[in-house]
């Protein structure tokens, strides 16, 4: 439910209000907005009669909040999401499109400092790369773990670049938290409840991919179990879902971008890398991301890609990494975003 103050309501009216949601046993969420505040309620199973509150003075209107996603969805939103990168000038959302890329895996310093090198020559605004990996087979390369986060900190001071890292379990967001500036939760931890859980604890932007096969409430519904537990610097993340097309590695579902920018007013990016899993694909859906409304892309970007660990058949050479840049920044003219 969201309750909508009057607008000159008096303080001890709104503190009547808040006072009453608590005495339910719900939590309540004030929200200023431009012209009036707000106040929305979670934590209710069933829906509430709105003359519960309507009769407390200084309240204008109390409205039933249909979707389930209330802080994710755009109800008790007063316009989008922007999100300041902690440490840096990066924001993300609004008219920005940011650009995220790096190696799918730390492999070494010198791989991952080379690499971070090049991309921000080329226009990148932060860097990515796996410290912990989400291998489909036990035996595949899993990741440096600590010593990864600790190079992509070195990487961060050789570059100014923010690191953006995954978390697979509650003892890898503690590391990540420690060394990273946004903490990706990936697709196969799309609903792990109590990851998603812990990483709402925190005080650093969250990116949140969606599940291989996830509908789009699930992602949302995932998003709010992180805004539940207080963290609101949440993004989205469409890397593509598994559809019966088998000509690429995955089917990067553009239409996710308008559809969730609808319901949410959370900042939607698009990982065409493992949306595709083909270098050649990668920069045509880049484009398409960008001219769709998405609010940035995340890159996979490497030199040396026969050399890599994972992933190597996605990621793009830093030279058509800075050409598709370019292309980026050229869209940006024509469709009013900045890159
Ligand atoms: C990644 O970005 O490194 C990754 C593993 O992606 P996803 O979770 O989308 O598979
Ligand atoms: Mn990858």
């Amino acid at each position: 439910m969201l309750i909508l103050m009057d607008a000159d309501h008096k303080k001890d009216q709104l503190a009547r209000v808040v006072a009453k949601i608590e005495e339910l046993g719900f939590k309540s969420h004030v929200l200023p907005g431009a012209n009036s505040t707000a106040v929305g309620i979670t934590g209710n199973a069933r829906p509430l009669d709105p003359r519960v509150f309507e009769q407390i003075e200084g309240v204008k209107q109390a409205i039933p909040v249909t979707k389930p996603y209330k802080l994710a969805g755009r109800d008790f939103a007063d316009g989008d999401t922007h999100i300041a990168i902690p440490g840096s000038d990066v924001k993300i959302g609004g008219d920005t499109f940011v650009v995220m890329a790096g190696p799918c895996a730390v492999e070494s310093e010198e791989q991952t400092v080379r690499i971070a090198k090049k991309i921000k020559e080329r226009g990148a605004h932060l860097l990515r790369g796996g410290a912990f990996k989400p291998r489909t087979s036990p035996y595949a390369f899993q990741g440096l773990g600590e010593d990864g986060l600790k190079i992509l900190a070195t990487a961060r001071e050789e570059t100014g670049l923010p690191v953006i890292t995954e978390a697979l379990d509650p003892n890898s967001l503690e590391l990540v938290y420690k060394y990273a500036d946004v903490i990706q939760i990936g697709a196969r931890n799309m609903q792990n409840f109590a990851l998603l859980k812990e990483a709402g604890k925190l005080d650093k932007p969250v990116m949140l991919k969606r599940g291989l096969s996830a509908t789009i409430d699930e992602w949302l519904m995932s998003a709010e179990y992180i805004m539940s537990e207080g963290n609101k610097a949440v993004m989205l993340c469409e890397r593509g879902i598994r559809t019966f097309s088998s000509h690429t590695r995955n089917t990067l579902d553009l239409n996710a971008v308008p559809v969730a920018q609808k319901l949410s007013h959370l900042p939607v990016i698009v990982d065409p890398s493992h949306g595709t899993g083909l270098r050649d694909k990668v920069a045509p859906l880049a484009r398409a991301a960008a001219a769709v409304g998405a609010n940035g892309v995340m890159i996979e970007v490497h030199d040396r890609p026969e050399e890599a660990l994972c992933d190597g058949p996605q990621a793009m050479s830093p030279e058509n990494f800075e050409h598709l840049v370019g292309i980026l920044r050229k869209l940006g003219e024509v469709l009013e975003f900045k890159v």
